[in-house]
């Protein structure tokens, strides 16, 4: 058990050093409150909601206003470090920052689990179809519910 808690660790140790070196060759900086948010989203490995992580983050530090933890947020979402949610109004950490660009994301609606998914294809074509409809696709991520494997399991 202590040894599968500390291996997670590691892999988000790892993560947190490439959003580091992301944010460094950007020229911009990952404060240590930034970091501390994009660690708990990492630890969490699931959506967030805006309460839930200024829960987590008063416990070790209690003066965090939501302001600044928002604007941590919006700077995580802007670097490309973390994904935000709109249809469940949560956040998640991207598991692949510096890769390919995630499009698609699919929340499950049960336990909030995230996969972050790239088809650009895809995307062109439903930016297509939208604008035959006489919209603008806004964002460059779209959402899409779902339920997890391990959620549509435990239904009755
Ligand atoms: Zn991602
Ligand atoms: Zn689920």
């Amino acid at each position: 058990m202590t040894t599968q808690t500390s291996c997670a660790q590691a892999r988000v140790e790892a993560r947190l050093e490439i959003a580091h070196v992301l944010c460094e060759s950007r020229g911009s900086r990952l404060t240590p409150l930034r970091r501390r948010v994009l660690e708990i989203l990492l630890q969490q490995g699931r959506s967030v909601k805006a309460y839930e992580l200024l829960e987590l983050i008063r416990d070790d530090q209690a003066g965090a206003a939501p302001p600044t933890v928002y604007r941590a947020l919006d700077f995580l979402v802007e670097e490309g470090l973390a994904h935000r949610l709109d249809a469940i109004n949560a956040w998640a950490a991207c598991h692949d920052a510096g890769g390919e660009p995630h499009d698609l994301l699919v929340v499950c609606t049960g336990c909030g689990s995230v996969a972050e998914l790239s088809d650009p294809a895809l995307t062109r074509r439903l930016a297509a179809k939208v604008a035959e409809a006489g919209f603008r696709l806004s964002g460059h991520e779209t959402e899409l519910r779902g339920l997890c494997r391990a959620c549509e399991g435990g239904l009755p």
